[in-house]
């Protein structure tokens, strides 16, 4: 599932392959977009913005696209065609003489005034990934609904902005924290956001998502997905619950012994 280090990766891929050259393929498979027409226009930069990505053309427009649970853009030569997913799926595809990338299932894709991006993700917390990441802004933001249970207010993008379901498990691990324990009880946010912040740049440069260091599979986590197997630190029974509201709610997997609840 594309958490801010993957979207980050996905970012700088695009980048790579768009930015500088002028669009030759402009094709956009949903029906609000559907006959929206921009090549001619040059790719300025493709910039993530927490889970978010933003194609910057100059001719002002920012193209934006979400990969939720199940999108991803895929890069490849011009000429070739991209067998990554079926055709179906495709819903934008964005090419120049070089380069087309294709994107599969991306959701939300919409056409906006570059400077009209902050309708759309000025709600943001600060980007762990970002070049703007402001760890004292993402505490305070935390700490403004005190009685939230940690594990939901790290997913909540408008406290800080990148965390997925994956981190928000590890770092609540690596940081001995119950995942229900209340904002205002954490000992140390600032630690805990450092954490986040470490986790997901050590990721951000490959596909891989190992917060233990390990890459052995099975131990590439210390608890997510891992329920009913042991913790690799103490060998206590890793659990597993939903937590949130629905439609929210998310599995959360925690070690009873390393992340004990308080009383
Ligand atoms: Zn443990």
């Amino acid at each position: 599932m594309p958490e801010g280090d993957t979207v980050w990766l996905t970012a700088r891929r695009l980048h790579s392959g768009l930015a500088g050259r002028v669009l030759s393929t402009f094709d956009m498979r949903v029906p609000a977009l559907a006959t929206a027409d921009l090549r001619g226009a040059t790719v300025i930069e493709v910039v993530a913005r927490g889970k978010h990505l933003l194609t910057r053309l100059d001719d002002g427009h920012t193209l934006h696209s979400h990969l939720k649970l199940d999108g991803s853009w895929y890069l490849c030569r011009s000429g070739d065609h991209p067998r990554r997913h079926p055709d179906h799926m495709i819903r934008a595809r964005l090419g120049n003489a070089d380069w087309l990338a294709t994107g599969y299932r991306v959701h939300d894709l919409r056409l906006v005034a570059t400077s009209a991006e902050s309708d759309l993700v000025g709600h943001l917390g600060p980007d762990l990934l970002g070049p703007d990441w402001d760890p004292d802004t993402a505490v305070t933001r935390l700490l403004s609904a005190p009685a939230a249970a940690i594990g939901e207010a790290l997913l909540d993008q408008r406290n800080l902005a990148g965390i997925g379901n994956l981190y928000k498990c590890e770092v609540l691990f690596v940081e001995q924290v119950h995942p229900w324990t209340p904002v205002g009880d954490v000992s140390d946010l600032p630690r805990m956001v450092a954490t986040a912040q470490r986790l997901m740049r050590t990721n951000r440069d490959h596909p891989e998502q190992s917060t233990t260091g390990l890459r052995a599979r099975g131990q590439q986590h210390w608890v997510y997905q891992r329920s009913g197997e042991a913790c690799l630190r103490c060998r206590s029974t890793i659990r597993r619950a939903d937590q949130g509201s629905p439609p929210r709610q998310r599995s959360t997997y925690w070690c009873p012994t390393c992340q004990p609840a308080r009383r």
